[in-house]
């Protein structure tokens, strides 16, 4: 397989190292890199403890959103567009409380139909992940045994202090990659790897003694299988009630 230096590139194929949101050598998240800094900003408002309730109409425009914050309702209208990003769950479930969704099934939940888009929370697909854990020859080390070793721990940190590199600087998933299978269409990969010099018995847990080091293969289901798992049974069930405890 081809190297692959930015699987956020255009072209995910190939194998290269997983990227990510580091600020020195601390780990970093998008509210920190990119939204605080912009928060001064005269066009830029942002509520917390809020949960929107649903999207506002005018006709077939969307207008704003509805939500609460401290158990008061409240409305925020739009100027040019609104867009929702509450994620793959409630995305879904905020248009089909505006009334966008399957036709029937609002109307079963007493939600007035405003648009009939039996689409909006079908299909929801799921990935499955096999961890395959390998062991290494005798006098090989991975992660495991590393850590163990009280001069490489120190190493590790001193690493980590003094010049911002070396395994603390960076996630568990080091090594990935993107490749197709038999049942992949137009080239496009439908298997994803993630190789971490590392390994536990599972999620959560310590690591090993042993030296061994893991490889995940995570199945991307095809439009094609997705369309048929999901046609008789739809993965996400209309809920009539939004959520109305703020975000975390
Ligand atoms: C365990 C796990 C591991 C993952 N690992 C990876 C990975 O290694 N690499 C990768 O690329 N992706 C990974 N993903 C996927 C990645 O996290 C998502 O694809 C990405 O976060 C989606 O971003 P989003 O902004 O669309 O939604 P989200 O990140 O889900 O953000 C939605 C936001 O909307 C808020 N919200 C929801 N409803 C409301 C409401 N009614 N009112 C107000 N706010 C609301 C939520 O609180 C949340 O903050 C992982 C996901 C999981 C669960």
């Amino acid at each position: 397989m081809p190297d692959n230096p930015d699987f956020n590139a255009e072209e995910t194929y190939g194998i290269g190292r997983y990227q990510l949101t580091l600020k020195g050598r601390w780990r970093d998240s998008a509210a920190t890199a990119y939204l605080r800094p912009a928060l001064h900003r005269p066009n830029l408002t942002l509520l917390s403890h809020a949960s929107v309730l649903g999207v506002t109409f005018d006709g077939p425009t969307a207008t704003g959103v509805r939500y609460i914050q401290n158990g008061v309702e409240k409305t925020a209208y739009a100027v040019r567009e609104v867009i929702l990003a509450a994620g793959a769950i409630q995305s879904p479930q905020l248009l089909h409380l505006s009334g966008i969704g399957p036709a029937d099934d609002l109307r079963s939940l007493g939600i007035q139909v405003r648009h009939d888009a039996p689409e909006v929370g079908a299909n929801l697909q799921d990935h499955s992940q096999i961890r395959t854990i390998v062991e290494l020859a005798e006098g090989k080390h991975s992660l495991n045994t590393q850590i163990r070793n009280p001069l490489k721990a120190a190493g590790f940190g001193l690493d980590w202090l003094l010049r911002s590199h070396g395994p603390l600087t960076v996630g568990a998933g080091q090594v990935g990659g993107a490749a197709c299978s038999a049942l992949a269409e137009n080239g496009r990969p439908d298997i994803q790897l993630f190789v971490m010099p590392l390994s536990v018995g599972k999620p959560g847990a310590p690591l090993q003694c042993d030296p061994r080091f893991t490889v995940s293969h995570i199945a991307a289901t095809s439009s094609k299988q997705a369309t048929t798992a999901t046609a008789s049974r739809p993965v996400q069930k209309l809920q009539r009630k939004p959520q109305r405890r703020p975000p975390h």
